[in-house]
């Protein structure tokens, strides 16, 4: 039988997006409600991933489909492509099964010619009209289709409207356009060496494979790594009947959403332009208008709208993101969506929901994308400081958080500057999807033009980045490096601050301050906690880290990491004597002077986290971390340890490791020195002693944890040295404390013989740093600068190292979980590797029973909504 790869609206419902993709499902959805939806019809994903798997060609079959749906259009229409007394308009546009705003490409106005344009000019008795919908198609074929640059086309506009002495695109006349239309095809035939095409049919298949082709341009690509949407899903296409917003002045389009999608609040919220063409909202290339004053302007519409609306969101049981088009006073719906909100806005409209009785708590838990809880953790202006600060100017609020930083004007810049460690701001006039690295780049985006529907607010608030769009007093000199701002002049790498909460910008650092979780973001979480059923600890090295964690709700530590206490200071310079220590005694006095950090540290976690679980690793300094690099630090360390210089360089030499990270580091460290374990041990116990006897009516059970183990008998080896140590410290003490022994599971082998280890391991810990690290066989440090590649040719869709690889990393964690469940079956297992921060990774953490995930402080909040959603 042959597939099915074309399907009207009317064959449609919502819940065929995987098929359809969310616009397609939706726009069959609404067709199906009776909602007043131009005919159209789908082309499926699956013809998208066809079309890829045929070498980029769309096959017969799917063309022949394609032509028979388009006879059905035409048939529902009334209309023909390509007629001469009634042509048929149609929109191409992309629409994936997870929203992508703006990603991917759309064509208008197909179908256009040099004789369907008269005769539209005769039919609507309104040829700048049609003139104007036959420039707008050239321009953007010319783009989507066959690449060249719409700055080009912008230009010609340009030249026609200083030629007659004009400034804006609405002074254009029809003849006006009409010099533009020629213009735009001497050129297009200039650069091409061929004319403009003129058979519809022709058009189509160019439009419609230009939209499969958008699936794998560099923003697409980029935006899928940074949402975890694999590639294998490719875009659908529908192809929709054109209603015109351009016609004249009861002609209009807009876009909106049932809430505010910046604060949540229940109010009707969006913007429209009258005699427009949709791309001129979003585009944000002229100011449009807020929707409530559309009442004013189209009265019918605007009721119709509101209807519509509320039966939209009651339908979806979420807040919509929709839009319209008004074609001489009659409203139709051209798309409508899950909104893109805030974190502020998703926690508000979940909670209010919720007691407005519209949807169940388990529903509000999977109305929040866990990763945009993030912005709500960090910190925002101090009150105080904002106070004594005046802004240089306020525009649209478009994205809450708070950003200071250096100013840049280009995608470039922030990237660059981001790389070597600078804080920025991205001022742009307005910015265009291109620029989406360089928004995740900035601390903040400031933009002149442009309302709260956007691309640059959209964008910012799917990434939950501060911005602050269509600041309009801005006089920006983008090329020359500067803008002026009520006579104030700002030249890059000046400071200024966004809040993007307010929309004010000022023009000075501001002091912020940390984040508390308050109001419905508590509430919300109460909801999380009472759902899920892993518990989520912390990653934390020091007190100020588990504290936070804790406030942030961290059911214990999952994984400290002793070697970080050394990072800094005085610190760096004991670690580097035990080191490069050349014999037992010299080892023991560098021990010695780490010890008591090391208990005042362990102390410190203990009482942060008030009695619950807290694991300690044993030291895993891969070596080429801590090792003095430079000639000075040798010869400072030289004096501190009264050797001669050479002496030391010569140590150093010979502990230089190829591979470091397959190098002395982890268990291997403790078995050659069982000193350093000793004192670890002694640091671990005291610190639990002293904290127990503080406060009796905690109960701590010290968990210590060995790393990098790959049998059972290294296991085994360090074990003694502990029990031996801690055995002793527990008795002379007088009292009464247990105490575990687990390790990490981070090495392939390890895994494949947990049941082994699990003989000696009371708990495991998942290292999928390591374990991935290992599995794929390349280096966390290095990975970085080929894996780009990877995703450029779409043999990665994102980072292993982010999330979990769950089919070969994953199939290790499962038999690791098996095995050491089978000969201990209470076993604690958890994960400490970054993945356990990470939603789709904790997912599948839940899958394989895990008991907990352990993740960064600034991560709990998200894991614990991850973890409720994983057990829905
Ligand atoms: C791991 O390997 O996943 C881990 C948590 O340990 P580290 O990152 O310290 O190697
Ligand atoms: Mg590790």
């Amino acid at each position: 039988m042959t597939k099915k790869y074309t399907y009207l609206f009317r064959e449609g419902n919502e819940h065929m997006r995987e098929l359809l993709g969310g616009k397609g499902a939706n726009l069959a959805e609404m067709s199906n409600l009776g909602m007043p939806v131009p005919y159209g019809f789908t082309i499926t994903t699956e013809a998208c991933t066809q079309y890829y798997e045929d070498n980029e060609t769309i096959n017969d079959e799917i063309k022949a489909q394609i032509f028979e749906y388009l006879d059905m259009l035409e048939k529902q229409s009334g209309k023909k492509l390509g007629d001469t007394k009634n042509p048929l308009l149609v929109s191409v546009r992309s629409g994936a099964r997870a929203s992508m705003p703006g990603m991917m490409d759309t064509i208008l106005n197909l179908g256009m010619n040099d004789t369907v344009v008269e005769t539209v000019a005769k039919l609507t008795d309104n040829p700048r009209f049609a003139y104007d919908s036959y420039r707008r198609f050239v321009q953007m074929y010319s783009d989507v289709v066959m690449g060249l640059n719409k700055s080009r086309f912008e230009k010609i506009i340009d030249d026609v409207k200083a030629k007659r002495g004009i400034e804006s695109d609405l002074d254009l006349t029809a003849d006006d356009m009409k010099e533009l239309v020629v213009r735009f095809k001497d050129f297009y035939k200039d650069q091409l060496n061929a004319d403009f095409p003129q058979d519809p049919k022709d058009q189509l298949m160019g439009a419609i494979e230009a939209v499969f082709r958008s699936w794998n341009n560099e923003r697409a690509i980029y935006y899928r790594r940074m949402n975890n949407i694999p590639s294998s899903w490719g875009t659908a296409v529908n192809v929709q009947m054109m209603v015109f917003g351009n016609m004249g002045n009861d002609c209009g389009t807009g876009v909106a959403f049932t809430r505010n999608p910046s604060t949540g609040e229940k109010k009707l919220y969006g913007e429209f332009l009258m005699n427009a063409q949709g791309e001129d909202v979003v585009a944000g290339i002229r100011t449009p208008q807020t929707i409530d004053h559309l009442k004013e302007v189209a009265p019918q519409a605007y009721d119709k709208f509101l209807e519509i609306c509320d039966t939209l969101e009651k339908h979806y049981r979420n807040m919509q993101d929709m839009e319209f088009t008004i074609e001489k006073g009659q409203l139709f719906m051209l798309q409508t969506r899950n909104g893109k909100r805030t974190a502020q806005a998703a926690l508000k409209i979940a909670t209010d929901m919720v007691d407005e009785g519209a949807i169940t708590t388990d529903e509000a838990l999977m109305m929040v994308e866990p990763q945009q809880l993030d912005s709500l953790l960090h910190p925002m202006f101090d009150p105080e400081a904002l106070k004594s600060a005046t802004p240089i100017t306020t525009g649209l609020p478009a994205s809450p958080g708070a950003g200071s930083g250096e100013i840049v004007f280009s995608a470039e810049e922030a990237k660059q500057a981001n790389d070597e460690g600078r804080k920025v701001i991205l001022v742009r006039l307005e910015t265009s999807p291109e620029d989406i690295e360089g928004m995740s780049a900035s601390e903040a985006i400031l933009t002149v033009r442009g309302g709260m529907t956007s691309h640059a607010a959209v964008v910012a608030r799917g990434m939950g980045a501060c911005c602050v769009a269509g600041c309009s007093d801005i006089d920006m000199h983008e090329d020359e490096g500067y803008f002026v701002v009520n006579g104030q002049r700002f030249n890059r790498g000046d400071i200024i601050s966004v809040d993007g909460s307010t929309g004010k910008v000022y023009g000075q650092a501001i002091k912020s301050v940390p984040a508390a979780i308050t109001g419905n973001f508590e509430r919300f979480m109460k909801w999380a906690d009472e759902r899920r059923t892993l518990q989520v600890r912390t990653n934390a090295d020091t007190p100020r880290d588990a504290k936070q964690a804790y406030e942030f709700g961290a059911q214990g530590i999952g994984l400290t990491r002793t070697e970080h206490m050394f990072f800094e200071g005085d610190r760096i310079k004991a670690m580097r004597e035990m080191i490069v220590s050349k014999t037992t005694e010299q080892r023991r006095a560098a021990l010695a002077k780490i010890e008591p950090m090391q208990r005042q540290d362990f102390e410190g976690l203990y009482e942060a986290m008030q009695g619950q679980p807290v694991t300690i690793r044993y030291l895993d300094p891969p070596l080429h971390e801590f090792l003095p690099k430079t000639d000075e630090e040798v010869a400072e360390l030289a004096k501190e340890m009264k050797m001669p210089k050479e002496e030391l360089d010569a140590v150093i030499a010979n502990l230089h490791e190829f591979n470091p990270m397959l190098g002395h580091r982890g268990v291997r460290l403790a078995i050659t020195f069982p000193e350093i374990a000793e004192m670890q041990t002694l640091a671990v116990i005291t610190a639990a002693i002293n904290v127990q006897n503080r406060h009796p009516d905690w109960h701590i059970e010290p968990e210590i944890m060995i790393p990098l183990v790959g049998s059972v008998h290294e296991l085994k080896f360090v074990k003694n040295i502990v029990s031996k140590t801690a055995d002793k410290l527990i008795k002379d003490s007088n009292v009464d404390m247990k105490y575990h022994v687990g390790t990490m599971i981070e090495i392939p082998r390890a895994a494949l013989l947990a049941d082994e280890i699990a003989q000696e391991a009371e708990f495991f810990s998942f290292g999928t740093n390591d374990l991935t690290q290992m599995t794929f066989g390349f280096s966390r440090d290095d990975a970085g600068s080929f894996l780009s590649d990877y995703y450029d040719d779409n043999i990665f869709d994102s980072d292993p190292f982010a999330h979990l690889d769950t089919k070969g990393v994953g199939k290790l964690i499962k038999m690791a979980a098996e095995g050491g469940r089978k000969t201990r079956p209470d076993i604690k297992l958890g994960i400490c590797g970054e993945h356990g921060g990470d939603p789709a990774s904790i997912d599948f953490c839940q899958q394989v029973g895990l008991n907990y995930v352990s993740c960064s402080p600034y991560r709990v909040p998200i894991a614990r909504l991850a973890a409720a959603q994983a057990a829905i």
